[in-house]
């Protein structure tokens, strides 16, 4: 999926010739100590970043030109490590926003239009309570966001990401901050959504998590590529155990 990827800040080489690779349908980890690059790497996926040198191909076609909208609407979504929520809103008005609309576009020189318009809404708000439901937010709809817990947030971040019918998410420490009952709900949700076709590459830094949920695991170190493998491998590797657990 990236080749070659490069980025630096002033003097610092965050991201440092970087490759991965993601099977399609799969959830995949990608880990390594703090500042290793992993968010940086993130953000030149989706193009949030340009990278210095590399390139992204996501299902067989070069991204790296595209801005980040466009990137989303590819089918490749992101979550943020911490959840970018529209606080003054309520958590049905999130996942009305979330959602690209069609419609303007296809018929915005048509009488059907408003027509259209209102249709659309319609399907939107259906997908987003049947959302909300699926991940237990339903009650808090009319709630504003701002009022939902952490967890609670990240969930609704990931819901929000939901209303795309992504291809692919990019999720960035969904455990982080968030208590083990909340944990072990999003892990459930996730497998659900991995289940119904969308593939996931996972940061995250609880090791339970990431050995749960993730078939492959890409180990990142002073922005390169330390090591990739399933879970069983990882665990194992002597390097990896050096340079990310201290061991
Ligand atoms: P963590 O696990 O702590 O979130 P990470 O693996 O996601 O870390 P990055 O956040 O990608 O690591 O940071 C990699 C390096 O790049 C760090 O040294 C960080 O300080 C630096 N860095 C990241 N973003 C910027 C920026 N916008 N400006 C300057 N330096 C940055």
């Amino acid at each position: 999926m990236a080749t070659g990827l490069c980025k630096s800040f002033g003097g610092i080489r965050a991201v440092d010739q970087a490759e991965i690779r993601v099977a399609r349908g799969s959830i995949t980890g990608l880990i390594g100590p703090n500042g290793a690059g992993k968010t940086t790497l993130f953000n030149l996926l989706c193009n949030f970043l340009t990278p210095d040198q590399g390139r992204v191909i996501f299902d067989g076609v070069p991204i790296s030109h595209l801005p980040p909208y466009q990137v989303a609407l590819q089918g490749l979504l992101r979550t943020f490590q911490v959840p970018r929520v529209l606080s003054r809103l309520s958590v049905l008005e999130n996942m009305l926003l979330a959602a690209p609309l069609q419609t303007g576009e296809k018929f915005w020189n048509s009488w059907l239009q408003p027509l259209r318009i209102r249709q659309e809404e319609q399907e939107l708000r259906q997908r987003a309570w049947a959302i909300l439901e699926s991940v237990g937010l339903a009650a808090k709809a009319n709630d504003y966001a701002g009022a939902l817990s952490g967890g609670q947030r990240k969930l609704l971040e990931m819901a929000r990401v939901m209303m795309h019918r992504p291809r692919m998410v990019l999720l960035d420490e969904p455990a982080a901050g968030v208590n083990p009952t909340l944990i072990n709900q999003i892990c459930e949700h996730i497998v659900r959504w991995n289940q119904e076709g969308v593939t996931f590459l996972i940061i995250e830094h609880n090791m339970d998590v990431v050995m749960s949920l993730c078939q492959h695991i890409w180990v990142l170190a002073e922005g390169k590529n330390l090591a990739d493998g399933p879970p069983s491998e990882i665990q194992t590797n002597p390097e990896v155990l050096r340079a990310y657990l201290g061991q």
